[in-house]
This record gives structure tokens, sequence and C-alpha cells, in this order.
């Protein structure tokens, strides 16, 4: 209980781990290591509610500052993390300074995978992930009238529905034949497509980003079907890179984010990670994956407090994951990707519906948009244990009833 342990990156992961830490009885020094000077933040708002209009100046808070000083926990902020001594069991600050650790926990959380193309450097180009990204572009959105976003993702379609919504023009530029395509099950794909057009987003699909060129105080989007987009403002959101430069100079197995067993630990035994950065084996499966989701980091986090605190804990939990994209919410419990068969429940003219998704003839995840009360009941049958057929389903009147008789998880 006295052991000290030190976290590199105050991201939802590693705030939520120092919380969950003290509630587990670690009494022992705790160091929460920030390479942001801000007090620690939530993202997701950055790409919603912080790009419309009437956004707050300052973004939510994961916990207020008070936090930190009343459970003794050490926030060095604005300290970049170099490299780690495994031998000697200590970090080395940038600036030379040097932290031992007992158990050492990286969170370093994942960067936007780069623009690489002629004009990406330009201003008035930009990525979406950080606090300062944000308030750089919601400068830069009180004087655009055009934008252009590149990827029709979460992050993309996010600030796209959110930027139309303040009256702005949006194109959409996305090399894929659909829009969300890694995650979300074609049918959810194309009910958004359509949602999306008929709110005057531009939505263009097999169509990517080929040069962007700077004319007389505006840019010029080519794209890879020779269009060419004028725009005040370049958006882009083509999916994001891991952190793990730290840990791979340090030795640790990385392959797409660090690699970690069920009790999240690296192939250093004194050495954990957790959150985006990291790529963990998926329960009840013989997969590995690596996750980009607010729940993932907090609920890992929440794990690794016990483990960590002597109660050790395989991380077991169900994923899941919402998105608000202009007026409509989605909310995903499982993976969706891949599926087999897909079910509709409800009528998606409504503007609120759910879609089963079956793979290898067993319930899988449940796309949910507008409809809250089917996503828990949903959370509830998957991380129940039964295995759901279709023809379960069938029989059910609704998520809700099968969710009455599935198994519910402690
Ligand atoms: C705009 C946006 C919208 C999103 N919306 C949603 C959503 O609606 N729903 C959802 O579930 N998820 C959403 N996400 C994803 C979610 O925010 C991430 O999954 C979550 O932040 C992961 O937490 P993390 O702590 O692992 O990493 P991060 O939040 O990335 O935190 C890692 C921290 O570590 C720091 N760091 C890195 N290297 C070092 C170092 N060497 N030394 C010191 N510090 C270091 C980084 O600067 C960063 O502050 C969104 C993300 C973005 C960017």
């Amino acid at each position: 209980m006295e052991q000290r342990i030190v976290i590199i990156g105050a991201g939802h992961a590693g705030v939520q781990l120092a919380a969950s830490l003290r509630e587990a009885g670690h009494r022992g020094p705790l160091s929460l290591i920030s390479q942001e000077t801000e007090l620690p933040y939530q993202r997701p708002p950055l790409s919603k509610d912080y790009v419309a209009a009437d956004a707050a100046s300052e973004p939510l808070a994961l916990r207020p500052e008070s936090f930190y000083a009343e459970h003794h926990i050490d926030v060095l902020a604005g300290a970049t993390v170099d490299s780690i001594d495994r031998a000697a069991g200590f970090v080395t600050l940038s600036t030379g300074a040097q932290l031992a650790y007992d158990r050492l926990v990286i969170a370093t959380g994942a960067r936007n995978r780069p623009l690489v193309c002629e004009g990406s450097e330009l201003p008035g180009v930009y990525g979406l992930r950080t606090l300062d990204d944000a308030r750089a572009l919601q400068r830069r959105l009180a004087e655009a009238r055009r934008v252009v976003v590149i990827g029709a993702g979460f992050i993309g379609l996010e600030f796209a529905a959110a930027a139309r919504n303040r009256g702005l023009e949006v194109t959409v530029l996305e090399y894929a034949p659909r829009p969300l395509g890694r995650a979300a099950s074609e049918p959810l794909s194309s009910w958004f497509e359509t949602e999306h057009r008929s709110s005057g987003i531009n939505l263009r699909c097999n169509e990517g980003l080929e040069h962007i060129e700077a004319h007389d105080g505006h840019l010029q989007v080519i794209s890879t079907t020779g269009h060419g987009y004028e725009a005040d403002l370049v958006v882009y959101g083509i999916g994001v890179l891991p952190n793990t430069e730290l840990a791979a100079e340090a030795g640790l197995s990385c392959q797409n984010g660090i690699l970690v067993d069920a009790l999240l630990r690296t192939s250093d035994e004194r050495i954990y990670a957790l959150g985006d950065c990291a790529n963990f084996p998926l329960a009840e499966s013989s997969e590995r994956v690596r996750l980009e989701s607010v729940q993932n980091a907090n609920d890992q986090a929440r794990a690794l407090a016990l483990t960590l605190t002597g109660q050790p804990a395989e991380y077991r939990e169900l994923p899941w994951f919402w998105s608000v994209q202009g007026k409509h919410r989605l909310q995903i419990a499982g993976l969706s990707a891949p599926a087999d068969e897909a079910v509709l429940l409800g009528d998606p003219a409504t503007g609120k519906f759910s879609i089963a998704l079956f793979r290898g003839g067993v319930l899988a995840a449940v796309e949910s948009v507008n409809r809250p009360a089917d996503h828990i009941s949903a959370r509830k049958i998957l991380s129940g244990g039964t295995p759901v057929t279709m023809s379960m389903l069938e029989a059910a009147a609704s998520l809700k009833e099968l969710a009455r008789s599935a198994p519910i998880p402690a």
C-alpha cells in the first residue's frame, strides 16, 4: 500500500486511475505526469458542444482542481516523460528531473494521425485532439463561412454536424465508400449519410484528399477526383496513432499499442498500460484490440486500481461507446465490426431505432440511435454472459424484455 506509483499521462485513463487508486486504499505516493498544462479535462465535448456558437470558453474538468490536493495526488503539469529506466526504476522528465517508481503506469493515449500531403501545414488546417486544438479552431470558426472536413469518422462527422448547426457551409471528404466505415454497421452508416446530407452537409464518399492550396486568403482543397473545394478552414479526423514510443524505447513489447495481458501488465511486470495506448486481450475471445473510448479508459483504470492494491482484477468489461452528431445521439454496446447479420428494431424514419448485430449467429453488438433505453438493455444482455440468438431476440417483444430475462452482472 505504500508503494510509489507513477502515472504517465493525465487523460481520462490516468486521472480515473489516480482517483480509483485512492478509493481502493492506496496510501503511498502517487504522481500524475501531464504533458498538457491544463487542468485535466474531458475530450468528447471538444468535437461537440465546444464547437457550438455559444460554447463555454472552458471545457469540463475531469475533476475539480481541489480534488488532486485533497487526495494527495501530485500532479506534474506541463511535464513530459522522455525515458524510462526499467533497471533502476525511474523515469526522466524533459527537464532532466528523475522520478522513482515501484509501479509505473503508461497512460499516454494517442495523437492524431497526421495529414500527409502538399499543403497540410498551411495556416487554417487543423487536427482536433487537445484543448489547444479546439481553442484555435473555435477562434478560426468565428470568422469562417466554408469548412472542409477530411474523414467521415466519428470526430469528423461530429465536428461537421456542429459546424453545420452554426450555419457554415460544410463539405466532408471520405475516401471510403461509406461514412463511419471503421466502427459502425452498413445500415447505420447509410442512415447517418442520409441524415447529414439532409441537414445540408455536402458529404462526398469515395473521394479523398489530394492536396491543399492557398489562394488569396482562403484555402482550396483538391480531392482525388480532381474537384476543388474552397474553404476558410480545413479540419481533419483521419484516425489516431497510439503513443507507444516511450514504451518501445524502453524495450516493452508493442504492436498497434503497448501489449498488455488481462491484468493490463506490459512485458515488464512492474509496468502497466491502459486506455488508448494499450493493446489488450478481449474477454471471451482470442482477439487483441486497442480501443479509443472513454468507457475503455475509465473501466480499465478501475480494474487496474484493484490489481495495484493487491486485488488482481482481469479486465473483462463490455466495450461501449457514444457519439453525438448534431441532434442525434448514437450509442453502441459491444463491437459492431465484423458482423454477418443485422436486425432492425424500430423505424429509422422516426429517428429512433436500434440495429442488433450478429456474429456467428450470436448477438455481438447493438447500435442505438436516440433510444437510450435500448442501449442500457443491450449492455445488460451482452454482459450477461448468455449467448443470445436471433430466435431469442425475435421471441422477445423488445430488448428490454430480453434484458429482464438475461442474467444481470453484478
Ligand atoms: C475530439 C474527441 C472527441 C471524442 N469523443 C468521444 C466520445 O464521444 N465518446 C468516447 O467514448 N470517446 C470519445 N473520444 C475518445 C476519448 O477521448 C479517448 O478514448 C480518451 O481520451 C482516452 O483516454 P486516455 O487517457 O487513454 O488518453 P488521452 O485522453 O489521449 O490522454 C493521454 C495524455 O497523456 C499525455 N502524454 C502523452 N505522452 C506523454 C509523456 N511522454 N509524458 C507526459 N504525458 C504524456 C497526453 O498529452 C495526454 O494528455 C474523443 C476523442 C476526441 C479527441
